[in-house]
């Protein structure tokens, strides 16, 4: 719909299981938009599972709950949410189901947008720093192996910050998951 032009982890997730016989990967996707594109990709496809946190009611409009297959997991949040809502989000309906997915591959579509310093449009959302870095801890402890893709995040000023915070998080894999 505009924002990009390839599906970086699309591609990545069809390149892992046509070239390096990867089987079941998961895509978790914390931009702050929904991934309309991703879930139309893998719906009708149990192979990949995709679960998305973002805002809920902003562009592109979709990402309700219950949308999609059997392999979608949608969590839309209000506007105003911070850490505590994202994190017990992530916790409460991301970790569960991917556990339950078993992926020899988690790929993270990695936003940045949903940070309180974000001022693109409409975006209402409050994750700070250590937020970032929690999140990609968790994602961390899903699955043997993780791959990331830079997705959204569109202030200049702190998104080479943001981007080493969730890097210390990926590196390290969560004790509560896995
Ligand atoms: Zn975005």
């Amino acid at each position: 719909m505009g924002f990009c032009l390839v599906n970086n982890v699309a591609v990545a997730a069809r390149h892992m299981q046509s070239e390096q016989g990867v089987e079941r990967i998961a895509i978790v996707d914390f931009d702050v938009h929904h991934g309309n594109g991703t879930q139309d990709a893998f719906l009708g496809d149990d192979s990949v599972l995709y679960a998305s946190l973002h805002q809920s009611g902003i562009y592109p409009g979709t990402g309700r709950v219950g949308e999609g297959g059997s392999t979608t997991v949608n969590v839309p949040l209000q506007a105003g949410s911070g850490d505590e809502e994202w994190i017990d989000a992530f916790a409460r309906h991301v970790e569960p189901a991917v556990v339950r997915f078993e992926p020899e591959l988690v790929l993270v579509s990695a936003g940045f947008d949903a940070h309180e310093d974000e001022d693109l449009y409409l975006v209402d959302i409050r994750v700070t720093d250590a937020g970032f870095r929690e999140l990609a801890k968790r994602c961390a402890g899903l699955a043997p192996r993780i791959g990331v893709v830079l997705e959204g995040g569109y202030n200049l000023g702190t998104l080479s910050r943001l981007v080493s915070a969730a890097l210390e998080g990926f590196g390290q894999e969560s004790a509560t998951a896995g």
